[in-house]
């Protein structure tokens, strides 16, 4: 079933369907089937169908084919190599667009979310103080410290998450994304070193360049990776915002390998912060499927087990 599975998508039917649609197979229980018996899942009927989602596998695939043609045809295949490439440059240039414009959209959602909102207590508090959770992150402290890497200290604190009774699938989910985008410790570093630097070079801060330094070392720690030292490379963008030189980062670069492990014992705590957070949100929903858990357990395991396979 997988094989078919895959090679319905890697060969398309049809091209411009496979990119609003991605073929896949359904175990079908019929009911109007004598035969059939609920749970059994050699009584299910196969049956093919698409549904909504792009099929990148057979678009991939198809460029290939045609990058290779396009380049054994040679000179008759320059025009449409020519339509490729200025396809892709006006592309760019919407993209370009919806870049410039994407801080408006972000501040629309933003405000439509906030106004779906009916308690802003229980949003801002899982009504528990952080303190007791980061007493027990200990052994997460010290590997950041002693690694300088949100990265390396990732298992160790996936398995702390686990022994505070996370719910595995959220601490899979949060510390993987945690660890490579939420980097508060690095931002707030990449914010202060930039004052600093400026400070020391008589560069006038104004209130909107703090504003201005301090969103972009945001933004700057965002790209940040993971490993030792990563914010001192986007450090450069925060220092263009207020016009310095990226030679400067070199008057920090003697304490920063210090400086480093403070950030990322700070970044980690703030990843497991962010996983307890969405535990304490998605309460409802953990429950929930808790629930659903235990009514499929309680039903005989193979045949359920089966059914759950039913969609692939
Ligand atoms: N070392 C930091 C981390 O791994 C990144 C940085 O240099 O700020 O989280």
């Amino acid at each position: 079933m997988y094989f078919d599975f895959i090679m319905s998508n890697v060969f398309p039917e049809n091209l411009p369907q496979a990119t609003i649609a991605s073929y896949r197979t359904r175990l079908v229980y019929d009911q109007n089937d004598t035969k059939a018996i609920k749970g059994h899942l050699e009584t299910y009927k196969i049956e093919g169908e698409y549904m909504g989602s792009c099929n990148v596998l057979g678009l991939v695939c198809f460029s290939v084919v045609l990058g290779i043609t396009l380049g054994k045809m040679g000179e008759k295949g320059r025009p449409l190599q020519t339509f490729f490439h200025s396809m892709s440059e006006a592309m760019m240039i919407i993209t370009g667009w919806v870049i410039w414009l994407s801080p408006f959209g972000v501040f629309f959602l933003v405000t439509a979310k906030i106004m779906e909102i009916d308690s802003f207590a229980d949003l801002v508090a899982t009504r528990k103080l952080p303190c007791r959770y980061i007493a027990k992150m200990g052994q997460v402290m010290a590997t950041a410290f002693g690694t300088a890497s949100s990265s390396a200290t990732m298992p160790i604190t996936i398995g702390c998450c686990d022994d505070m009774g996370l719910d595995p699938r959220i601490t899979r989910f949060v510390i993987p994304i945690g660890a490579t985008i939420n980097m508060d410790g690095t931002a707030l570093y990449e914010a202060v070193a930039a004052i600093f630097i400026a400070q020391l070079r008589k560069v006038e801060m104004s209130f909107g360049k703090i504003v201005a330094v301090s969103v972009t070392a945001t933004a700057a720690s965002i790209g940040a990776a993971g490993i030792p030292q990563a914010g001192l490379v986007t450090m450069v963008m925060v220092l263009d915002t207020v016009n310095l030189p990226a030679e400067d980062v070199s008057i920090i670069l003697a304490v920063d390998w210090l400086l480093d492990r403070f950030r990322t014992t700070i970044n980690v705590v703030c990843d497991a912060l962010g996983a307890i957070i969405v535990t304490a949100l998605s309460q409802g929903d953990i429950e929930k499927s808790r629930a659903m858990h235990n009514d499929l357990e309680a039903a005989p395991a193979h045949e359920l087990t089966e059914m759950e396979k039913g969609e692939h």
